[in-house]
């Protein structure tokens, strides 16, 4: 599959079908805190990425299992709006699926303030948009964004979603301990947030590998922001055990594409792939061996990754 993954559980969206229509790192930003590992020139340019009759059928092949899906989820591996056209794209998702299934769009904001742009979203059901920064400084230097692209553009942008979107919104935020977590910090969000009205706020923390040394605020500081910004704001956890799948298929194919789209602990494949912890762990030392993947231990947990 090349535009699908999943589906997986996601820590906001329960079970969620991955679409994936820009090549690797095809973003408007080089975050610190990204996962995707390899620095590239931050984009602008909104490009028709995907073959669509090849999505078509990836989408026709994937719903013919009738798998759990909860949400489909436009994310993967860029900026899901640097896709031009995205409104075609919901609307042979929404098609194909018979419109059982809910799309979300998970964007960093950064094209928000286009007209154009939040026309294609009309569709979706949910947008979570993120939002790091509250000022322009500190959007420099957690977002590192193309150069066209501004601290204001990304808070007009919000706003004005807001105003013309009718699905639900869950705001981002992606705390890094010493950029933009200080307690001015979290009252700036505050009133920038009181301006957007999302449905939700979720803090989210930097603990997967990324090509920066990054670090995750401490619980006590989290709290702090959390009654800070004072809305029904959530962090967002790791997957709940209880909501595992119960079907084990597992294939090295399976571990690899998972990885491929982002790096995991022994924990997250055995979750999301629904095997036994024990067995899976033979498969990773096979991979290992064969040094398809490679391992990385952060912030405690050692993660996997591909070998590339
Ligand atoms: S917005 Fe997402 S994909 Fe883009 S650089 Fe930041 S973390 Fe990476």
């Amino acid at each position: 599959m090349e535009y699908f993954y999943g589906p997986v559980p996601s820590r906001r969206l329960g079970f969620s079908l991955g679409v994936d229509l820009t090549p690797k790192k095809t973003c408007t930003f080089n975050c610190i805190y990204c996962q995707l590992g390899v620095v590239t020139q931050p984009k602008i340019k909104r490009v028709f990425y995907i073959d669509l009759a090849q999505f078509k059928q990836e989408l026709k092949t994937i719903l013919a299992k009738n798998p759990k899906i909860d949400y489909i989820t436009l994310s993967g591996s860029g900026e899901p709006t640097l896709h031009k056209d995205l409104a075609k794209v919901i609307k042979v998702i929404k098609e194909i699926s018979e419109y059982r299934y809910p799309v979300a769009v998970i964007t960093n904001s950064s094209l928000l303030h286009r007209k154009k742009v939040r026309d294609q979203l009309m569709e979706a059901d949910l947008i979570v948009p993120s939002l790091d920064a509250p000022s322009a400084k500190i959007f420099k230097k957690i977002n590192r964004p193309h150069p066209k692209i501004n601290f204001y553009k990304i808070k007009k942008g919000c706003i004005q979603l807001r105003k013309e979107f009718k699905g639900k919104i869950w705001l981002e935020i992606m705390l890094v301990k010493g950029v933009n977590d200080s307690l001015e910090a979290a009252d700036k969000f505050r009133k920038i947030i009181k301006r957007i009205k999302p449905d939700k706020v979720q803090l989210n923390l930097p603990v997967r590998p990324s090509t920066e040394e990054v670090l995750v605020p401490d619980s006590r500081q989290i709290a702090k922001i959390k009654s800070i910004i004072g809305q029904e704001v959530e962090v967002v956890a790791t997957f709940p055990k209880d909501k595992r799948p119960k079907q084990a298929d597992i294939k090295e194919e399976e571990i690899l594409n998972y990885l491929k789209r982002r790096p995991a602990t022994s924990d997250d494949l055995s979750s999301s792939l629904g095997i036994n912890i024990s067995e899976l762990l033979k498969y990773l030392a096979k991979l290992l061996e064969e040094e398809k993947i490679k391992a990385k231990i952060e912030k405690d947990n050692k993660y996997f990754l591909i070998n590339d």
